[in-house]
């Protein structure tokens, strides 16, 4: 696997995929909130999850990271996507080369 650092359109492209999933969330919110006590709810909970998802998926296909101690680039799986703290740019990932934990460098995978 192959990859590279990130551009100034694939910045763009994601923070307006992020707006869309806000706008969305907001929306779906809007709409489900006026059910019938509990459905709206429920409905709403799951269409956040499903989005999560569709995100989660997005960004193990999309990103890999690049540890910042040992500059080794890796690919993480959908679950750690899920279960591992992001901030913009970044992910708190184990290395799987020198088992450091650090904010991994997320880049951008070629295929
Ligand atoms: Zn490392």
């Amino acid at each position: 696997m192959q990859y590279r650092e990130h551009n100034e359109t694939d910045k763009r492209t994601n923070l307006l995929l992020l707006l869309f999933a806000l706008i969305l969330i907001a929306v779906g919110g809007a709409y489900l909130a006026p059910l019938k006590w509990p459905f709206g709810l429920v409905i709403f909970l799951g269409f956040i999850a499903m989005l999560l998802l569709v995100l989660a998926k997005w960004q193990t296909n999309k990103f890999g990271y690049r540890c910042p101690a040992c500059t080794h680039e890796f690919d993480i799986k959908m679950i750690n996507a899920f279960l591992t703290p992001h901030v913009w740019g970044k992910k708190y990932l184990k290395c799987p080369e020198c088992y450091k934990s650090q904010w991994a460098i997320e880049i951008i995978k070629i295929k």
